[in-house]
């Protein structure tokens, strides 16, 4: 695991995080209210996704985390210290990570996986791939984002942060590429 400073960011740890089962959303929670703008998603069982800024969770810790808070709402909790920090599509693409866990409803999948005992490398990075995905086509659809875009995110992430809860960045910027020249 390699950890770098990034000019500002102080060492941040995994950027646009999974579920993350168990990891005490509510004490983390602060409130909804944003300091810039994020985009609307709605997850998979038609919930509207609520952001929560997780202000009691240190900036090492992660930019942006997918997950369900009570009773049962999906939530996306970040971290505003990384948001802030982060260049704005960097910020967006982020979000649009998040919003496509939610959408695609991997919060409920990883959990069962989890379960299961089969969560795994290939079915994280799978997920993880499949998040990227539907962030460059978001992207490209609702902000007009391209390649230059998607490459800041993925040189930002290298940046800011190690491969503790997501796998392989370079894996994931080859899928997303391809991803994102596919019509
Ligand atoms: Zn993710």
């Amino acid at each position: 695991m390699t950890v770098r400073k990034s000019n500002g960011v102080g060492l941040a740890f995994a950027a646009a995080a999974f579920a993350l089962p168990g990891h005490g959303a509510t004490a983390a929670m602060a409130t909804a209210a944003s300091r810039f703008p994020l985009p609307a998603c709605t997850a998979a069982d038609g919930q509207s996704v609520q952001y929560i800024e997780g202000d009691r969770v240190p900036v090492q810790e992660f930019a942006a985390a997918s997950t369900y808070g009570a009773p049962f709402t999906p939530v996306i909790i970040y971290n505003p210290a990384w948001m802030e920090g982060a260049p704005e599509p960097v910020r967006i693409l982020t979000a649009l990570h998040e919003c496509t866990h939610h959408r695609l409803d991997h919060v409920r999948q990883t959990m069962a996986l989890i379960e299961g005992g089969a969560f795994d490398y290939a079915a994280r990075l799978k997920i993880e791939e499949d998040a990227d995905c539907g962030a460059a086509k978001a992207g490209r659809r609702d902000y007009h984002y391209g390649a230059a875009e998607l490459k800041a995110y993925f040189d930002y992430m290298r940046q800011t942060t190690p491969e503790k809860i997501h796998p392989t960045i370079k894996l994931r910027e080859d899928a997303t590429m391809q991803c994102f020249a596919a019509p």
